[in-house]
C-alpha cells in the first residue's frame, strides 16, 4: 500500500519495534511483523498483531512487571 504519511512511496513487509505504556508499565517488543515505509520509515502494524500486542501487555501489567523488552512471537 502507499505511504499515507509521505505519499512518496509504497510500503514494504519487515518488522519494526512497538511500546506500549499502560497504567504506568512500559512494554517493548522486537521484531514486530509490519509494512514499512522504505522512504520516511513510518511502519505500519497489521489490527490482528496489534491485538496479540495488546493481550500480552495486558498480561504484563497483571503480572506486576514495570518495563519489560521482549520479542514479538506470533501466535
Ligand atoms: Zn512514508
Amino acid at each position: 500500500m502507499k505511504c499515507v504519511i509521505c505519499r512518496q512511496a509504497k510500503t514494504q513487509p519487515g518488522t519494526t519495534t512497538v511500546t506500549l505504556e499502560r497504567n504506568g508499565v512500559t512494554l517493548v517488543f522486537k521484531g514486530v511483523p509490519a509494512q514499512v515505509c522504505p522512504n520516511c520509515g513510518e511502519d505500519y502494524v497489521d489490527e490482528e498483531v496489534t491485538d496479540q500486542l495488546l493481550k500480552a501487555a495486558e498480561q504484563t501489567v497483571r503480572s506486576g512487571t514495570q518495563v519489560e523488552i521482549r520479542r514479538f512471537v506470533a501466535v
